[in-house]
Order: structure tokens, then sequence, then C-alpha cells
């Protein structure tokens, strides 16, 4: 009897310890707090020696460990088959229980494929006996397998382990699912903290935000509207509620209000007023009151600051869009002031002149309304454009020197344009206002990026770079990111060699193939030509772009945010939960991004993606460096390309017959034993130097041209990668491999009168 309750107190400890863990699981917000915080316990709760949660892949063919106790071992893949405990737990669904590991008779009766590995145990001295295996799904998805290994005591997991171990599975799925769905319900997330006025005085709740937040209108409307007119929010709580979540006094419309000095109003249009969202209220104690759609808008207030400079405070006020429009209109044509007329006349103005008289009485630092600057600006970035600009450096100097601005074509930089000293703050202003940075701030580099077709005519973006230089000025470098097409991969110039290997490795099932070479060297534009190979219907291919430059129909193109938290790294991660084939991210920066990257090729994905190193070699040294694990890395790695862009010479080039002294300079640059062993006749070799004409504007160069160095993934190299060797037995062994360098590459498309030896060595220094 005694003994009975005792173990009925145990059962109920027991059970009381699962819900303790079922709790903890479904309070966690993401799968790394859970895996990691619960293992332990998890372990405890079964009187476990080790236990390992292992997650399937996109595609349902591995599980992967996540967590385990016992950390010997940094991960295990296992296939989903019958030919492993949790393979097989996981192929059927099925609970397996068993009492040795080592019994192969056991194993046979459950399924005649059934085998236990012991290679972990092997290297790690344990020995496994019991093992209880079971699956973890959603619905009717696989989503793991969890295994509890060894109960202490060396006695049989029983019936209550079992069914206890099946609703912790259970639990973990749904929370496992739900933190995948998760990038879907974070914006009703966020949405909650706004409206967290209305969810505590009961005015709407969460099923009514989940909702709307899903209405077709949002996006026209915003989430505000379609509350107010869908779900009955009246317009005075959506009014206490946004004051509350801003933080700040909010207004609606009334007529009766005066309105405030002309000249406040006449300092900007009310055009510009109707696609910013504010207007001055009102002055009081000498503090500048302005309506504003977005109280707590940084970037338009500091703008604001910038148009009213003579007032030191300016408290913001909110107020719905429709009533700032009212506001507008009352301040503007109806109400007593004068400034309706003067706005009606420069209407007029407009109309008869074209031109906008303000211009002149304008101080410079208002200038930023000026309609010259914005056609200045505009005007520059089209002319980039069309003249395949790839960068524009505006460069203002001390005094009264004019702006100079100048634009790298080929990589090379033209003077473009001189523009009068007397806008060298407009300018720089003009743009940091098209991109919302701070214009006020001029100490510090800024950067930002200018959705052009918001301006002007063109579907262009450009990303913008401000340095502060001498003399209290400011220098603005703007990248033009053509939203081009991909370059013909047989367009790329890769040799016979290259293309014949490069093309084998983009048609492999799984790996990672990495581009590499310093910025400008056009590797985001190799890599689409490369993945444009094999983009086909029959593959799902992510990218993660930073920014997206070069658009492919077929791809899904994701531009990371890391400002925002969003980096490669947690872009690889939403991939490998979005069914993939083939991934490419931008670069392999830092450690974590390389690893999962690694890890993403080697769960049968093929991985593209860039780095910025000078060669194929030094690139596994680096990767190496970052405490890769070598072992996963020489598995994972197909090729390395290493590339460069060496200016391509005008059909109007001369050919000529190289001196003597000139050939030998070049041969020995190749390598005397290298060149023999390449069979070219020193008497055949002609060269070519640039001459100049019209269509290359003198310069004798028009385009650019590939060069590369390509080390192939071998079996040799593999062997190198696990014993991390050094970076000269990879060169060698690469060369053996039948890597050509960059250098020897750049020489033979010399031969080739494709280019001339000093742009070969200029792109090629060490
Ligand atoms: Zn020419």
């Amino acid at each position: 009897m005694l003994q009975e309750t005792d173990a009925l107190r145990q059962q109920l400890e027991y059970r009381k310890r699962l819900m303790d863990k079922i709790n903890e699981i479904h309070s966690a917000d993401n799968l790394n707090t859970i895996l990691i915080n619960i293992k332990d316990s998890i372990a405890d709760l079964f009187s476990a020696e080790r236990i390992t949660i292992y997650l399937a892949d996109a595609k349902r063919n591995l599980l992967i460990s996540k967590v385990m106790s016992g950390s010997e071992i940094k991960q295990i893949v296992v296939p989903i088959s019958d030919m492993s405990l949790s393979g097989y737990c996981a192929i059927g669904g099925t609970i397996i229980n068993i009492k040795d590991a080592y019994d192969l008779h056991e194993l046979k009766m459950i399924g005649s494929n059934l085998k236990f590995d012991d290679s972990w145990d092997k290297k790690t001295g344990f020995t496994t006996k019991q093992v209880l295996c079971v699956p973890m799904k959603f619905q009717k998805t696989l989503i793991g397998v969890i295994q509890i290994i060894n109960k202490k005591g060396d006695i049989p997991y029983d019936d209550t382990d079992i069914s206890y171990a099946m609703e912790l599975a259970t639990s973990l799925s749904i929370a496992i699912h739900n933190i995948y769905r998760l990038s879907v319900t974070t914006k009703v997330i966020r949405n909650k903290s706004r409206y967290n006025f209305l969810l505590d005085k009961n005015l709407v709740d969460d099923r009514i935000l989940e909702k709307a937040a899903i209405h077709p209108d949002v996006a026209k409307t915003g989430m505000d509207a379609v509350l107010m007119l869908e779900y009955g929010v009246s317009k005075e709580d959506m009014a206490k509620n946004l004051s509350f979540y801003f933080g700040a006094e909010f207004v609606g419309y009334d007529p009766t209000i005066q309105p405030i000095e002309d000249d406040l109003l006449k300092r900007v249009k009310p055009e510009r007023l109707t696609k910013e969202w504010w207007v001055p209220y009102k002055i009081e104690n000498g503090i500048l009151h302005i309506i504003i759609d977005d109280p707590t808008d940084l970037a338009r207030q500091d703008m604001l600051k910038f148009v009213y400079p003579e007032y030191k405070r300016i408290s913001f006020i909110g107020a719905f869009k429709e009533d700032i429009l009212s506001y507008i209109n009352l301040f503007y044509y109806h109400g007593a002031s004068g400034a309706s007329s003067s706005s009606i006349d420069d209407i007029l103005n407009k109309l008869d002149s074209g031109d906008d008289p303000e211009i002149e009485s304008e101080s410079q630092r208002v200038s930023e309304q000026d309609s010259v600057i914005v056609q200045l600006v505009n005007k520059i970035i089209i002319d980039a454009v069309n003249n395949k600009v790839s960068d524009i450096h505006i460069e203002p100097f001390p005094g009264k020197e004019d702006i100079q601005v100048r634009m790298r074509i080929d990589g090379r930089c033209k003077i473009y344009q001189k523009i009068p000293y007397k806008y060298k703050y407009a300018i720089p202003s003009r743009i940091k206002i098209m991109c919302n940075l701070d214009i006020s701030e001029r100490r510090k580099p800024q950067d930002g990026k200018i959705d052009f077709k918001k301006f002007g005519p063109l579907n262009v973006e450009l990303r913008i770079a401000t340095v502060p230089t001498a003399g209290q000025l400011e220098d603005v470098v703007m990248r033009v990111l053509a939203s081009g097409e991909p370059i013909p991969y047989d367009k790329l110039g890769l040799t016979e060699r290259n293309s014949r290997v490069l093309d084998a490795c983009v048609k492999q099932p799984y790996g990672l193939v990495l581009v590499v070479g310093p910025t400008g060297s056009g590797k985001t534009t190799t890599l689409h030509s490369a993945i444009s190979v094999i983009n086909t219907v029959d593959k799902k291919i992510w990218t993660a772009e930073d920014p997206v430059e070069i658009t492919q129909r077929g791809l899904r193109q994701v531009q990371v945010h890391p400002k925002i938290g969003f980096t490669f790294a947690a872009a690889l991660r939403s991939f490998l939960r979005a069914d993939p084939d083939v991934i490419m991210v931008g670069e392999m920066r830092d450690q974590e991004t390389a690893e999962i990257g690694i890890e993403c090729s080697l769960t049968g994905h093929l991985v593209f993606s860039t780095l910025h190193t000078n060669s194929a070699p030094e690139t596994i040294t680096r990767l190496l460096d970052m405490e890769l694990d070598p072992f996963s890395f020489s598995d994972a790695i197909l090729c390395i390309l290493a590339q460069r862009l060496a200016r391509r010479l005008c059909s109007c080039k001369e050919e000529y017959v190289p001196s003597q002294k000139e050939l030998e300079d070049i041969i020995i640059e190749y390598g005397t034993e290298s060149f023999e062993k390449t069979g070219i006749q020193r008497s055949e070799i002609r060269l070519c130097k640039s001459v100049g004409c019209p269509k290359c504007m003198d310069s004798g160069y028009k385009g650019r041209l590939g060069l590369h160095e390509l080390l192939e993934g071998t079996d040799a190299i593999k062997s190198l990668v696990k014993r991390k060797s050094e970076i000269e037995f990879i060169r060698k062994q690469a060369i053996e491999d039948g890597m050509t360098t960059l250098k020897q590459d750049g020489i033979l498309k010399c031969f080739q009168g494709l280019t001339d030896i000093k742009e070969v060595r200029k792109v090629c220094i060490k």
C-alpha cells in the first residue's frame, strides 16, 4: 500500500515536471531559446544520459541535430531512411524503444535494414544502450525527432516515458511550427503595441488586429483607417490611441482655428505639404507647433528644423492625414490671411513662365525647396544612367571654387560638370533629403539609398555615401545600381577550362560555389550569370543581396537590412524554411553567415556566395581563419573563382610584334616554367596597343573584361583543407589541378588582343 502511494506520488511529480517543461516551451519566443534551455532539463526529466533533438530539413531528406547534451560532437546529419534509428522513426512516424542498441537481433525485429551507427560512440568513448526515438509532427508534417539515450540505472524506457515523450514531442512541434510562422505574425505583434490603448479598453482584440492586418485595404489606406472604417473604431478613440502610442498630442480638425503668420506659410508651398503630410499650426511662447501625421518621424523633424531655423524649439503634434489636408486647405486657400492669394499667384506664374521666381530670393539654407536644385540633381542622375556611369562624385571646395562633379565610367573617373559654388550646401542637402538622411549632420559620414523613380522618370536605385571633408563641407558619392540583366554566361570571358569546370560545378545538386575579389571586380554579375544557367522552372532559387543590383526572372530575390537585424545570416535561416534548391547569399562577411552557408550546402542545397579576398587560395585560408569546421568546409567546396576586371581594348587597337625584351618580361611574369607547358610559340605571339577614336572618347578602351582564377575543389584540395594547410601548398595543388592564376589568365588575354599588359598589371598587383 505504502509502495503504491509512493509510486503514485512519484508519478505525479514526474507529471508536474513534464507540464513545467511544456509551459516553458510555449512561452519561449525563439527556436534556440526553446531548444537550448530545455535540453538538459528534458534529459533530467527522463533520467537520460543524453538527448538529441533533430529537425528535418526542408525537403524531408535529412535530419540535422540542433541540440544535444554532451557536446563533443558539433552536429550530426542523418538521412531519413530505414537504416538508422532516428531515420526509421522519422520515415514512418513510429516510436522506437530499444533496450540495447548493440543487440542486432532486437534491431532486426524492428526493421530488417536497421543498423546502429556506432561511429559516434567510437569517437567519443560513450556507450549507447537504451534508445527512445519519438517523432515530432505537426498535423501531417514531419518536424523532427527527439532521441533520448541511456536511462540512468540501466533500465529500459517504460510506457510512461513513452507517453510523456510523445506529449513533449507534440508541444515542441507546435512551438517550432509557430516559430516557423513567425515572419507572418511579426507584423501583427508589432501592430499590437501600436494599438495597446484600444486593446486595454477592449475596443479591439487580437483576433480583430489579425484580421485587419490582412485586410486588402491595409496597403492603400493603412491599418488605422481599416480599423476605423471596417472594425468600428471611432476616430476619437483612434486619436487617443495614437496620442498614447506616439507620446504626443493628437488633434482633430477644427475649422475655427486661425492660420499661423503669413511668412511661415509662404516659405513652403502647399503642394509640398500635401506630399510630406505636415503643416505649421501655431506659435506659442516662442515654440513653433507643427502638425504631422507621425510625430515620431525623426527624419522629417530634422528636415523641418532646417525649414524654420529661427525656431530653437519645435513641437510636433499628431493628426490624421485627412485632417492635415483640411488644415492645408484652410490655411492656404480659404483662410483670412494673404497666403491664399500668393499661392494662387505662384501657380499662375509657374504656368506663365515655367520657372520659379522665388529662387533668387531664397537663402541657401532653405534652397532644398528650389526646383532648380531639384532639376539639377535629377539631370546629373539621368545623365549618369544614360552614360552607363557606375559612380557619381559631388566634390565641393572651400571658398569660391566651383563644385566639381565627376563620373566613373569603365572604372575611370572623368569630370562631368562644374557647378557654381553657391550650391555647395544645397546640392548635398537635396541628395540627402532624397534618401532621408539627416541634413543637419555634416560632421559624420552617412549612407542611404535613393529610389529614383519617386523623383524622376527612371526606374533606378542609387546608393549614397556622404563623407565630411575639410572646410565643413561634404562630398557625396552616388553608386548607380542599374537594375540590369545578368551578362550572358558565354560573354563572361572564361577560358575553355574555366568554363568547363564552372559549368560542371553549378550543375551539382549541392555544395558551395564562391566568387571572390575586391569591390568593383564584378563578382555579383558573374554570380548572376552562373545562376542564370540553372535558373529553370523546376528549381527554387532564393537570393539574399545588399543591394539587389541585377534582377532575374525566376529568382526570388531578397534585400537584406542589417540595420534592422535582417542580416545575411538571418536571410539564410529564413531560406532554409522556404524549400530552396539553390541559395545565393550576397557575401559571407562573417563567421555566422559562412557557417550557415556551409550547413545549407551540406544539407542538399547548392549555395553561391562572394568574399572579399584577393585570390582563390587565399579564400580558403580566410574561411579557415574564421574558425569554420575544416571538415564541413572541405566537404562543401565545389570551386572558388577569383575575378578582376580589366579595361577591354577598343576596336581601334593596333596589333604589333613585341620586342624580345618586352616578351621575356611578360613570360617571366607568367612564370617561365608554366609558360613552357602552355606550348605557345614565342614567335607567334602578337600584342595589341591602345589607340583612341571617337567611339572610345579617345581613351583606347571600351567596356571591360573579366580575368579569372578558378580553383577546383578536387580531392587533393579537400584533403589540404581538412589539414588546414598553408596557402602555398593550396596554391601549388590548385595549379597542378589546372588553375591559371589571375595574372596568367590576363597575359593569355593580352596574347588574344583583348586587353594590354598595363591593364593586367594594374588589376593583378598583389
Ligand atoms: Zn576606340
